[in-house]
């Protein structure tokens, strides 16, 4: 798939405090806006155009679309643990669910992505994690009331191929 960039500006300091980053976690969230037309797209421009609150991912996935908001190796502010490994060295996905999307193909669209970033980033598949992890927040919310380990296994399949 196609990666589209739409970096926050360098001058956004609040959400892109360019501390450098060594990847070693992907960090799955969901969105939590299921109004229509909360696409990736739709989240990727809120993030240009400045978001008020000190929060920030690198990548929003839906059914149709991959948008990046902040190299691999920058921090971004989305685990809710501070200064922790989630912050210092994840990188941030976040799944649309968007009540006129396709909640099953973003998932497949954003498993393709973590396999592209396990792969170029050599990160053991183990490290890819849910935000829970980092702050004990319910997300990401459906799939960890189901899926979960559906979508690990898609991000295996996704890797063979
Ligand atoms: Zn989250």
């Amino acid at each position: 798939m196609e990666i589209k960039e739409l970096y926050i500006p360098e001058s956004n300091t609040k959400t892109r405090p360019r501390i450098e980053m060594k990847p070693a976690y992907i960090t799955i969230h969901e969105t939590d806006n299921t109004e229509k037309g909360a696409t990736a797209k739709a989240h990727a421009n809120f993030q240009y155009k400045g978001n008020d609150r000190q929060a920030s991912w690198h990548y929003t996935v839906d059914q149709e679309d991959i948008y990046q908001s902040l190299p691999d190796n920058e921090v971004a502010w989305h685990a809710g643990d501070d200064r922790g490994p989630g912050n210092m060295q994840s990188i941030a996905i976040e799944i649309c669910v968007n009540e006129d999307g396709d909640f099953e193909k973003a998932k497949a669209n954003a498993a393709w992505l973590v396999t592209y970033l396990l792969f170029k980033h050599q990160i053991p598949i183990e490290n890819v994690v849910q935000h829970n992890k980092w702050s004990g927040k319910n997300c990401p919310s459906h799939m960890r009331e189901n899926g979960w380990d559906a979508f690990i296994q898609l991000v295996k399949g996704c890797s063979t191929n």
